[in-house]
């Protein structure tokens, strides 16, 4: 039995919180959906585009959207491939926020957003100009900066993700990024998939970008990666609940747990990855993370800084990796 108006503010995660900790409650928490896996763009470290390429029509995903519902989650993520090339990607939204749950696009930034009341948009931004593009295909960037332009107003942020192609322009990245419209600039480290582990950043220089990341915070506030996420790179400790997500992937297929196994076999050891991380984090009830989750408007309408100490420790309890 779960709750079946889900709401997107703090009273339904502590409900969720306490069937966790008292009736061992795993259902999910938040969804991440395929809407399409076609992509304008050719990255040379995607794992996903163009193996499936017949979206499904809408009315199926309406369907998968109910049974999101049904099955507890508050918040969905929308995903590709490349979302915007949906013409019916609006009505996806509209579908989503009519049944009162939250809503997220990722995007490559390259074409025309959504006219949709979205919480929030993350571009992929894979460095300065010259290495996002070699990343991403000429003219990428160009066409990045120029969406920011002409949507001053909407909640976006950047999504970089950190390998050895751009860890030595870190800063130049947070600079460039920082003048922009962009309200927040989140970072992310790569997971080791088959075709790309080449491109991964051992440990040990993970843990250390993680550590200059959180130095870097001083000068360029707009970092809004959590502390308590960067602390937990490189660690043996670390806790990671893949339960709380459900994925749809684009054939349909819905699937709970880590977004890495429709791909492949996870392993938890050289992971990284924030979106795990920072879900497990905010569910845990870490200050600094249920931040980062209140910059989307999803987490919580109420003022996490005001909440005392108490309030959040309550609730809190540290678990070792989960499956
Ligand atoms: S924009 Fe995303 S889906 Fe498209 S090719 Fe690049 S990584 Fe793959
Ligand atoms: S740490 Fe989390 S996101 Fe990473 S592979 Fe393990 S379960 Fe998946």
């Amino acid at each position: 039995m779960i709750f079946k108006n889900p709401v997107p503010n703090f009273i339904y995660m502590m409900y969720r919180r306490f069937r966790y900790l008292y009736l061992n409650d795993t259902t999910p928490v938040v969804a991440s959906i395929k809407v399409t896996q076609r992509c304008n763009l050719r990255c040379t470290h995607c794992t996903w585009v163009n193996k499936v390429t017949q979206d499904l029509p809408l009315q199926r995903w309406k369907e998968i959207i109910d049974t999101i519902y049904d099955r507890g989650c508050f918040v969905i993520f929308i995903e590709g491939g490349e979302p915007t090339l949906r013409e019916d990607l609006s009505e996806i939204i509209s579908y989503i926020k009519g049944k009162g749950m939250g809503c997220v696009m990722f995007s490559n930034g390259t074409r025309d957003l959504p006219d949709a009341d979205l919480n929030a948009v993350w571009i992929s931004i894979d460095g300065t100009e010259k290495n996002h593009d070699a990343v991403r295909g000429n003219g990428s960037y160009e066409k990045v900066m120029r969406t920011l332009e002409r949507y001053p107003e909407k909640n976006i942020f950047s999504m970089t993700t950190l390998s050895k192609t751009n860890t030595s322009e870190i800063e130049s990245i947070c600079e460039e990024l920082s003048s922009t419209s962009l309200k927040g600039l989140i970072f992310n480290f790569m997971y080791p998939y088959k075709d790309i582990s080449s491109q991964v950043l051992p440990r040990e220089e993970r843990v250390a970008v993680a550590r200059e990341l959180m130095g870097l915070k001083q000068t360029y506030p707009k970092i809004i990666s959590s502390d308590s996420y960067l602390k937990t790179v490189g660690q043996p400790d670390k806790i990671c609940y893949p339960w709380l997500l459900l994925l749809a992937t684009a054939d349909g297929n819905i699937t709970q747990g880590c977004t890495v196994e429709p791909a492949e076999e996870r392993n938890c050891d050289v992971c990284d990855m924030m979106c795990g991380l920072e879900a497990t984090l905010g569910f845990e009830l870490y200050r600094d993370s249920m931040k980062f989750w209140n910059n989307f408007n999803i987490l919580s309408y109420v003022d996490i800084d005001r909440c005392p100490d108490w309030t959040l420790r309550m609730s809190r309890i540290n678990r070792k990796l989960d499956t």
